[in-house]
This record gives C-alpha cells, sequence and structure tokens, in this order.
C-alpha cells in the first residue's frame, strides 16, 4: 500500500514512519509533507492508496486540505489525528466525508471483536477482558448533571467470557471484588436487586429457555453463598439477559445505582462467538458485562454524596492538620509533620496568625479527619492532643 503522510511537526513524521514499518502488511511511504498545500500536491502527484495526516496541520489548514481532496479525489481514503482533543476539528472533517473519526460508546464490541480474533477452546475460558475504557455518549444538556451524567466518561469495564456451566463462579468472583471495592470505602449501606425475567412474557426475550434457567438460578444461588440478602424483581431483565445491580444510598437518604453484573446471550449471537467444546463441537460462549463501579466519574459523586466527604482516612487527601496554638509553636509543629510524614501520612500544618478556635472550625469544615494541637505543655512533653473529625477531643499522647 503506498501511502502518503503529512504532518506540521518533523518529530511526528519520524514517530509515524516508524509506527508504519511495523505493521504486518507492506507499506510504501511515496511522500512526507509538512504542510497542507504540500500534502495537496503530493496527493495529485503520487496518487496514493492512503493519506495519513493531522487535522490541525499546519496551523489548521488540514481542514482545506481536506475541502480540497474531497473536490478533486474523493476516492482517497484518508485517516486523520489530531494532536488536539478538538471535536469541533473532528466534526467539520466528517462533513468533508471522513467518516472513520468516531467516538466510542461503549467497550462490549471491541472486546468481542479481540474474543474472535482468533479460534477458542473450552480450556481457554474463562477468558477476561478489562479495560479503564473512556466512552462518549451524547447526553441532552439538559441531562447533564455534575459528574454523575456526563458526556465522556470512564468505565471500569470488563468482559468476562465463559462456558454456560462457569457462570456461578464467574459470578461469584465478581461479587468478591464488589465487596472488597464496598468495603475499602465503607459503603455499608448497599442494597442489591437481581432483575430476572417476566413471569408470563417469555417471548421477548432472547437466548433458550434453559440458558435462562441456568443464569438466573446462578444468580440467586450465588447470592445465597454469599449471603447477600437481594431483591428479586420480575420483568426488570433485559432483553439479553438477568442482572445482579447494587445500590449505595448517600448521606441524604438517596439512592444511586453503582456496580452491576450483567449477563448477555445477545452479543456473543449477534458477533457470531464461539469456542470448540470438549465434544469437538461449535458452542456460545456466555458474556459477563462487569462494571463495580459503574463510571469513575459517577463513582467519585456518589462517593462524595454518601460520605458527605468524609471519606475514609486512606482516601483523604489531608489526613491530618497540625495546629499550632501561637507561631511560637510552628517549628515544633513543623518537627511533628516530619516525623508523620516518615510514616507516609499525608500532613498539613496551618500556621496562620488565627485563633486556635478558628484553625478547629476551618479544619471541621475541610473534612480533615485528624487535628493534633500543639502548645507549651505538649512541644514541652513532646506530646501532641488529638481531636478526631466529628468526635471532638481524644486527650493527649
Ligand atoms: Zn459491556
Amino acid at each position: 500500500m503506498r501511502v502518503v503522510i503529512a504532518d506540521d511537526e518533523k518529530f511526528v513524521l519520524v514517530v509515524l514512519k516508524s509506527a508504519l514499518r511495523s505493521v504486518r502488511f507492506p507499506i510504501e511511504i511515496v511522500g512526507e509533507a509538512l504542510d497542507g498545500d504540500d500534502a495537496y500536491r503530493l496527493c495529485c502527484k503520487k496518487k496514493p492508496d492512503l493519506l495519513i495526516t493531522d487535522i490541525c496541520m499546519p496551523r489548521k489548514d488540514g481542514l482545506d486540505l481536506l475541502a480540497k481532496l474531497r473536490e478533486t479525489q474523493p476516492e482517497l481514503p484518508v485517516i486523520i489525528y489530531s494532536g488536539f482533543d478538538n471535536f469541533s476539528y473532528a466534526q467539520k472533517a466528517i462533513h468533508y466525508g471522513v467518516e472513520e473519526y468516531l467516538l466510542k460508546p461503549m467497550n462490549c464490541p471491541h472486546h468481542c471483536e479481540i474474543y474472535r480474533s482468533k479460534p477458542r477452546s473450552y480450556k481457554d475460558l474463562p477468558l477476561r477482558f478489562a479495560e479503564f475504557g473512556t466512552v462518549y455518549r451524547y447526553e441532552q444538556s439538559g441531562e447533564l448533571h455534575g459528574l454523575t451524567r456526563v458526556r465522556g466518561f470512564t468505565q471500569d469495564d470488563a468482559h468476562l467470557f465463559c462456558r454456560p456451566d462457569q457462570l456461578k463462579d464467574e459470578f461469584l468472583k465478581v461479587m468478591d471484588i464488589i465487596f472488597i471495592i464496598f468495603k475499602a470505602l465503607d459503603f455499608e449501606n448497599f442494597e442489591a436487586q437481581i432483575s430476572l425475567r417476566d413471569k408470563v412474557n417469555r417471548d421477548k426475550y432472547i437466548g433458550s429457555e434453559e440458558n435462562w434457567e441456568k443464569a438466573e438460578s446462578a444468580i440467586i444461588e450465588a447470592c445465597q453463598e454469599k449471603g447477600l440478602k437481594a431483591k428479586i424483581e420480575y420483568g426488570e431483565a433485559a432483553f439479553y439477559g438477568p442482572k445482579l445491580d447494587f445500590m449505595v444510598k448517600d448521606a441524604i437518604g438517596r439512592r444511586w445505582q453503582l456496580g452491576t453484573i450483567q449477563v448477555d446471550y445477545n452479543l456473543p449471537e449477534r458477533f457470531g462467538l464461539e469456542y470448540t467444546g470438549e465434544d469437538n463441537k461449535k458452542h456460545r460462549p456466555v458474556m459477563i458485562h462487569r462494571a463495580p463501579f459503574g463510571s469513575m466519574e459517577r463513582f467519585v459523586a456518589v462517593l462524595i454524596e454518601h460520605t458527605g466527604g468524609k471519606f475514609p482516612l486512606w482516601l483523604t487527601p489531608d489526613q491530618v492538620a497540625i495546629l499550632p496554638i501561637s507561631e511560637k509553636f510552628n517549628d515544633y509543629a513543623y518537627e511533628v509533620k516530619r516525623q508523620l510524614e516518615a510514616e507516609d501520612l499525608s500532613v498539613l500544618v496551618d500556621d496562620r496568625n488565627e485563633k486556635i478556635g478558628r484553625k478547629i472550625r476551618d479544619t471541621e469544615l475541610k473534612r480533615i479527619p485528624y487535628m493534633l494541637i500543639v502548645g507549651e505543655k505538649e512541644a514541652e512533653n513532646n506530646e501532641v492532643s488529638v481531636r478526631k473529625q466529628g468526635e471532638g477531643d481524644k486527650g493527649s499522647m
């Protein structure tokens, strides 16, 4: 394949060339351009099979280049990229007929493609693909809300491909991850809901009766084994499979949906995923979508709402505030800070010339878990007076 490359940065051309050299099929670079006019001339003269170009190049005439090419060589495939996160450029580029520039709305199809990229045997399963994948959804502007509903977010996504007989085991493992996360973040107040098929209307679901039975009882059994009291809701399952959702309550009692484990018979079907079984025949794997956090952005929002800003100690940005009673004790305060930092704690000293009552109030508002107050007595005895966030005086130590 004969390729023209164009970028206004020389070093990008060098990087591009070495990247293209590592591509498996033969590529011949027939021209390199440093600006849009030059790239256009090369495309007319060399008649390449492909143009790879920076859309913002140089100083924005990449768009002019695309416009001219659309007039004269509409069949030439173009791969565009951008050093900028510049969506308006991407949108304009799409107007010029370049449609390869797309935003990824979900990770599932990509993981299915990876699964399908080579033959799989029953011995390969379960196969687990995990990715902190950034995805984009065009939410209506009225629906955007803080960090809970945004247009670009990062899912802690994974897709587990397994045999039907492995489903329960995989479910138990995912529940373990979710419990580890909830425990680390002190989410004690959570609820679980199992969403199953409608009891009567069974023909609106994809997948065999037998598989559904298996999946639904696998989820129920997994919950029983973990001693999890989950509410069962009939008719709440997606058309492609049953699921288990986790909800937490925030500081003022609102319920938020967080982690989810979802069985899926549809995507393996649509992507034609297979594995060779022990019987040497082709079988269809079951797919589980799992995202313990949901999305990182939303999770951070829920975490803040749930804790009212009082994070677990390990997660708090400032764990300890040292408050000297007057400037005379600043040196001792900094000495204590050094000792605590040697123990990997994150510590600040409030050495402002303020009354101690004011310093305590301000620190409470900042949700810093521990306050160490130091004055004459503490400095003499090599001690500190401890106050805990929300609990008050804890004495000297
Ligand atoms: Zn998925």
